[in-house]
C-alpha cells in the first residue's frame, strides 16, 4: 500500500496546459434582405402552447411604423416597447422580468429583441432573468449563471456592437458598468435582415459603426491575438474600409455592414478589446455617454497606441462630414474625474490586451486624465 502511494507521490507532474476558451456560437441564423417575415415560422415550434407566449422587445423607434405590423403576435403574446436612449440597467432587466411574472402563469416561451445593441443586451438579460432568481445585478461578471436562458432571438436593426454574436450582455448596475457573460447569454437565434437598418440617422449610423471599426483595431493589435480572432478582425475591417471609404450602393453598404458587425463581434469574443473601449467606460459611467459616441470621442485622441487605426479613423470621419462634439470633460469636477480614471482603469483585461502584462507601468492616471481633457 505504502509502496503505492509512494509511486503516486514520486509520479512527474502534469504540464500545466493552456487553458483555450471553449466559446458558445449563435447556433442558428438568418441572413437576407426581408428575411424577418420569416420570424413566425422560425418561433412556431419554440411555441409551448397557447399561454406560452412570446414577448418581443422592440425598440421604440418602431413605434407606429410598418413592422410593427410584420410582428407575428399569436394567442397571448406580448410586445413591449422600450426606448434605446439610454443603455440598459440591471433595474430595467428586473423590472421587465417581474411584469412578465405577474402578467403570466407560465415561463414565456421565448423573447425576441428588436433593436441596436440596447435591446439586444436588454433581451438576452431578459431571457436569462426569467429562469435565474434575484437581481439581475446579481449576475454582473464572469459565468455567474447557472440555470439556462429561456429561448431567445435577437433581430439587430442598427449595425456595429456584434451584441448579436456576443456572449455578454452589457448592463449599467447599482455599482458597475459589467457584462453578464456566460455560456447562457448568446442568442439561439439571429435574424439579420439588412433592410431593418435602413432608417438608422448617419451620425448614429457611424458611430455604432465605427465600434465595429474600432473592435477590429482593438483585437488586431492587441496582445491576445491569435489566428481566430485575426481571421475574423480582419474581414471585418475589410468590410468597414469598403462601407466607410469606398462608394457602395446603400443596400450592399447596409449587407456588408452587417457582417462586419458579425464578424468584428466574433473576433472580440477569441481576443479582447483596448484602451479606447476601457476609456470609453469611464466616460460612459460618470457622464452617461453612450458606447458608440464615446468610442469615437476617446479613440480620435489615441494615436499613441493605433497610429494607422487613428489616420484611418479620421479620414472616414472627413469622408462622411462627421463632426464629434467636445468639451465632453471640460466641467467635470475632480472627483468625477478620478472616478472616470478609475473605472478605466479598472477594466484590467482591457489594458493587458492592448499594452501587455506589464500595462502597469506604461500607463498612469495622470496620462488617462491627459486624454480625457482633450474631449
Ligand atoms: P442603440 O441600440 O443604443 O441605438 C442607438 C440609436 O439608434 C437609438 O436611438 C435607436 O432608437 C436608434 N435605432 C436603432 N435602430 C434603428 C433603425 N433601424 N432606424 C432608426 N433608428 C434606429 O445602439 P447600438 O450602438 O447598437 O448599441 C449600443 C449598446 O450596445 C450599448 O448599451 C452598449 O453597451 C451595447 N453593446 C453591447 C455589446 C455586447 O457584446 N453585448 C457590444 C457593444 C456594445
Ligand atoms: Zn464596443
Amino acid at each position: 500500500m505504502d509502496e503505492k502511494k509512494d509511486l503516486i507521490l514520486n509520479m512527474p507532474k502534469k504540464r500545466v496546459k493552456t487553458s483555450y476558451k471553449n466559446f458558445p456560437m449563435v447556433p442558428r441564423v438568418v441572413f437576407g434582405k426581408g428575411c424577418f417575415d420569416q420570424l413566425g415560422d422560425i418561433l412556431l415550434p419554440k411555441r409551448k402552447n397557447s399561454e406560452a407566449p412570446i414577448i418581443y422587445l422592440v425598440d421604440d423607434v418602431f413605434e407606429n411604423t410598418s413592422l410593427v405590423s410584420r410582428i407575428p403576435l399569436l394567442f397571448n403574446d406580448k410586445m413591449v416597447f422600450i426606448s434605446a436612449d439610454e443603455e440598459p440597467k440591471t433595474l430595467q432587466v428586473d423590472a421587465l422580468v417581474s411584469m412578465i411574472k405577474e402578467e403570466f402563469q407560465e415561463l414565456p416561451s421565448g423573447i425576441v429583441g428588436i433593436g441596436g445593441g440596447t435591446l439586444l443586451d436588454l433581451s438576452k438579460a431578459v431571457a436569462i432573468l426569467l429562469t435565474n432568481v434575484g437581481s439581475a445585478s446579481k449576475y454582473q461578471g464572469w459565468d455567474l449563471v447557472s440555470k439556462p436562458a429561456i429561448y431567445h432571438v435577437g433581430i439587430p436593426t442598427i449595425s456595429g456592437t456584434g451584441a448579436e454574436v456576443s456572449r455578454t450582455t452589457v448592463l449599467m448596475g447599482p455599482s458597475r458598468k459589467l457584462g453578464i457573460n456566460s455560456d447562457y447569454t448568446p442568442f439561439d437565434q439571429v435574424l439579420l435582415d439588412p433592410d431593418l437598418t435602413k432608417g438608422v440617422e448617419k451620425q448614429q449610423w457611424f458611430y455604432t459603426g465605427m465600434d465595429c471599426y474600432i473592435h477590429c483595431i482593438e483585437s488586431l493589435n492587441g496582445t491576445y491575438i491569435n489566428a481566430f480572432s485575426q481571421s475574423y478582425g480582419e474581414k471585418a475591417l475589410d468590410l468597414c474600409k469598403e462601407v466607410f471609404l469606398d462608394s457602395l450602393s446603400p443596400s450592399e453598404s447596409r449587407d456588408k455592414l452587417m457582417m462586419a458587425s458579425w464578424h468584428g463581434g466574433m473576433s472580440i469574443a477569441y481576443s479582447q478589446v483596448g484602451v479606447a473601449h476601457a476609456l470609453s467606460y469611464g466616460l460612459s459611467y460618470v457622464l452617461g455617454v453612450k458606447h458608440g459616441i464615446g468610442n469615437c470621442l476617446v479613440f480620435q485622441h489615441l494615436e499613441e497606441y493605433y497610429p494607422e487605426g487613428v489616420t484611418l479613423f479620421r479620414k472616414m470621419m472627413n469622408h462622411h462630414q462627421i463632426i464629434l462634439p467636445t468639451g465632453i470633460c471640460s466641467d467635470l469636477s475632480e472627483e468625477e474625474m478620478n472616478t472616470m480614471i478609475s473605472v478605466s482603469l479598472d477594466m484590467e483585461p482591457l489594458w493587458e490586451n492592448a499594452l501587455g502584462p506589464t500595462w502597469k507601468t506604461k500607463v498612469s492616471r495622470d496620462k488617462l486624465k491627459e486624454i480625457y481633457l482633450k474631449i
